[in-house]
């Protein structure tokens, strides 16, 4: 395997406290911090550059099996080292759903064959994630399942939820909760408010989310069990979070770079790429959530990386289908949003895409100390591009950036000590 020395970027590892001007090598699929004697392959001068872990997006619809039309394994983790993401997490509401040993291993083996990045599936909470009875969750485990979540199809009932935490809770396992209370959001497509009214489009009340994100801290609190809220939306949701953290439950938060960038006015123009569930909420509630990230109340950052076809997105706003692509422009969202406006450290940003998601998923990633895996991310801070998704590596092309530029790229990606992605070369 070559060896890889990357030179005199900023080495930035939050696992490790580090931020600094530092060479970094990779030697056999491991971080070395230092020079391991042995003349390098390859030297990439990293001067200007950030040298970070490589992302781990633990949100991430591959949509293989079953909507191969939308995404396949292959393209959706070229599209992910073309985002200097490393490692993705597959959520499991494809077709079949992923709710048996069986299907855990066919997206492993998938993997194994036509992955650019690790792949980490999860597995569905419950049976055809109908929230009725419960998967064999141990059997799932023991596949490769790294989490639960019926994302996609909420789990309305109570008592289901309840019996989850308590059985996943003997296994230390985590659950992910799409929060949405069905009933409230109903044929809701945009967050409810003044512009839903100006447009005429039924709203979604905050409530539909906070009313099931106060449900899972109580259940998680009485069983003692791990539970994740997924893209919050709302700043009751943060509230909440942070007030029942406060009390040791376990439960931890994850924001999206659009819910982090963008607000409800993003669908003035009736741009279906701005049609999302949970929808875009009000700018309080994106200050809310950046504040959540500054005080560690929300954890996590993760995309959400929905794709559609163009066909099913090019429809009238009411009908188009929720959620957008995100991996190809996570970091330079952020970067630009967050970072270039002085909101949010760039150590913090990095910290909540690495390590913070290694850790709630006990994945030994996410950090650049001696003899890690080497799955490192370069990027340039300062460069600007304008995002054009037909150059994308998804198949995909809903994305709410196209045509706007933005500060900040992915100039390399190395998985395990490889190249994954270099700019302006093809991936893989
Ligand atoms: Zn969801």
């Amino acid at each position: 395997m070559a060896i890889y020395h990357l030179k005199g970027g900023r080495v930035i590892d939050p696992a490790s406290r580090r931020d600094e001007k530092a060479d970094l090598w990779l030697v056999d699929g491991k971080v070395a911090t230092k020079d391991p004697g042995r003349k390098a392959d390859k030297v990439l001068n990293c001067k200007g550059k950030l040298v970070t872990p490589g992302l781990i997006d633990m949100h991430v619809h591959l949509r293989e099996p079953g909507r191969e039309d939308r995404e396949t394994i292959a393209t959706g983790t070229r599209a992910a080292a073309a985002g200097g993401v490393t490692s993705v997490c597959a959520v499991p509401n494809t077709d079949p759903i992923i709710d048996t040993q069986t299907g855990v291993k066919f997206i492993l083996s998938r993997a194994l064959s036509d992955a650019v990045v690790n792949v980490y599936p999860y597995a569905a909470l419950t049976r055809g994630q109908r929230g009725e009875e419960l998967a064999e969750l141990g059997d799932l485990l023991q596949a490769g399942a790294v989490a639960f979540t019926d994302d996609g199809h909420p789990i309305m009932n109570n008592r289901v939820m309840r019996q989850g935490l308590d059985y996943a809770r003997t296994f230390g396992a985590l659950i992910l909760d799409h929060c949405e209370d069905l009933n409230l959001a109903e044929g809701g497509v945009i967050r409810e408010g003044e512009l839903a009214t100006r447009l005429g489009l039924p709203g979604w009340p905050a409530a539909a989310e906070t009313i099931q994100v106060a449900r899972d801290a109580a259940l998680a609190e009485s069983t003692g069990g791990r539970i994740h809220i997924c893209h919050v939306s709302t700043r009751e949701s943060v509230r909440m979070i942070r007030e029942a953290k406060s009390r040791g439950v376990k439960i931890s938060g994850e924001a999206t770079p659009h819910h982090l960038a963008l607000t409800v006015d993003a669908c003035a123009t009736y741009s279906t790429n701005a049609k999302m569930s949970p929808p875009l909420g009000t700018e309080e509630d994106r200050q809310a959530l950046i504040a959540g990230l500054l005080d560690g109340t929300i954890d996590v950052i993760a995309t959400d990386h929905a794709p559609h076809t163009t066909i099913e997105k090019d429809w009238m706003f009411i009908e188009a289908p929720n959620g957008i692509i995100g991996m190809e422009t996570s970091f330079a969202v952020l970067n630009t949003a967050l970072v270039k406006t002085g909101l949010v450290p760039i150590g913090l940003l990095i910290e909540k895409m690495t390590i913070a998601p290694a850790r709630l998923l006990d994945l030994h990633k996410g950090t650049l100390t001696d003899g890690a895996d080497a799955d490192v991310a370069v990027f340039d801070p300062e460069m600007t591009w304008t995002v054009d998704p037909d150059k994308f590596q998804s198949k995909a092309r809903n994305c709410p950036w196209a045509g706007q530029e933005l500060t900040g790229r992915p100039v390399a990606t190395f998985v395990g000590g490889r190249i994954a992605y270099e700019l302006g070369k093809p991936v893989g």
